[in-house]
């Protein structure tokens, strides 16, 4: 058994207007770093649609409706100062979400043993009924709930290390005591969520900001005080990773300093813990990352680190 990637060309027809930073370059780059002989290992499919059911359980029907019909036939409509819709965005927005469902499948199937959904539009900052920051759907979410429902999964834990935080995994899951939402970000920073007050109703919301300026060492402290022993004390049947990698150094949106060896760490110590709760099962979704080169040299780590290479 091995790595699955997961990807689909018609997530570059996601497209963002000029100068903006979720851009079709990044999944070109993520899929460029993928195609060096050391990932010559992995196995590889394309992400396919995901059902309405499958985004339903997330998303109420009227909202996916209102994506639907929002998306223009032409230029851009914005749904709201960041969040923009172009005329591939619905089909790239299910693929990125039938993307993660699809991995939920392979990786309990026992196809694979875990795997990376390399797709656009983002999802963590998709609410139950709002598409805000890049974010149109709840990929993460969507792929926890299909794991509930389809797979009979007793508990998830969804861990985001993207440096803003996913204020709409938490809101998806606040009440949900089935889900652990366990996440590092920047504070202050867009969208302005994530203090450690922040438990869920269940206590079952973990949240490690970090202050603007902290680097591999805040990171690492955060992890072990505080992620990795409630992610451990949860026994999570399936792990998800919200991978955003924009707390590298090179990011231009925020000011976290981390580097790819930072990433490959954290990966590292979820499998761990994946591996003694959940059999390895593990789902990575890709959220943000805006400096290209930062970006896929953090990939590369990231799917190494999968791989165990
Ligand atoms: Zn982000």
């Amino acid at each position: 058994m091995t790595t699955l990637v997961l990807s689909h060309p018609k997530c570059l027809d996601h497209l963002t207007p000029f100068g903006h930073p979720e851009r079709p370059d990044r999944l070109r780059m993520v899929t460029h770093v993928l195609e060096h002989e050391r990932f010559a290992d992995l196995a590889r499919d394309e992400a396919p649609l995901a059902s309405i059911e499958a985004v339903a359980r997330v998303h109420p029907p009227e909202f996916i409706e209102r994506i639907e019909n929002a998306t223009p036939m032409v230029n851009f409509v914005h749904l709201d100062a960041d969040t923009t819709l172009s005329p591939g965005s619905y089909e790239a927005a299910l693929r990125a979400a039938g993307g993660a469902v699809f991995a939920v499948d392979e990786v309990m199937a026992g196809k694979a043993a875990n795997a990376f959904v390399a797709t656009r539009p983002p999802g963590h900052h998709a609410e139950t009924a709002t598409a805000m920051g890049f974010c149109l759907f709840n990929n993460a979410a969507i792929a926890a709930r299909h794991a509930r429902a389809v797979h009979g999964v007793d508990r998830v834990a969804i861990i985001d290390f993207d440096v803003h935080h996913g204020n709409g995994t938490q809101e998806i899951f606040w009440s949900d005591p089935s889900v652990m939402y366990l996440s590092t970000h920047e504070m202050p920073l867009y969208p302005g969520t994530g203090a450690a007050r922040e438990r869920g109703a269940y206590d079952q919301v973990v949240n490690a900001p970090l202050p603007p300026g902290a680097g591999s060492r805040e990171f690492r402290e955060a992890f072990d005080l505080a992620i990795l022993p409630r992610m451990r004390d949860f026994n999570a049947d399936l792990v998800i990773i919200s991978a955003g990698f924009d707390a590298h150094e090179r990011d231009p949106l925020a000011n976290l300093n981390l580097t790819e060896a930072d990433f490959s760490w954290a990966t590292k110590e979820i499998m761990a813990i994946a591996d003694r709760s959940a059999g390895g099962r593990l789902v990575s979704v890709l959220e943000g990352g805006y400096d290209l080169e930062g970006l896929g040299r953090s990939v590369a780590a990231h799917v190494l680190a999968l791989m165990r290479g």
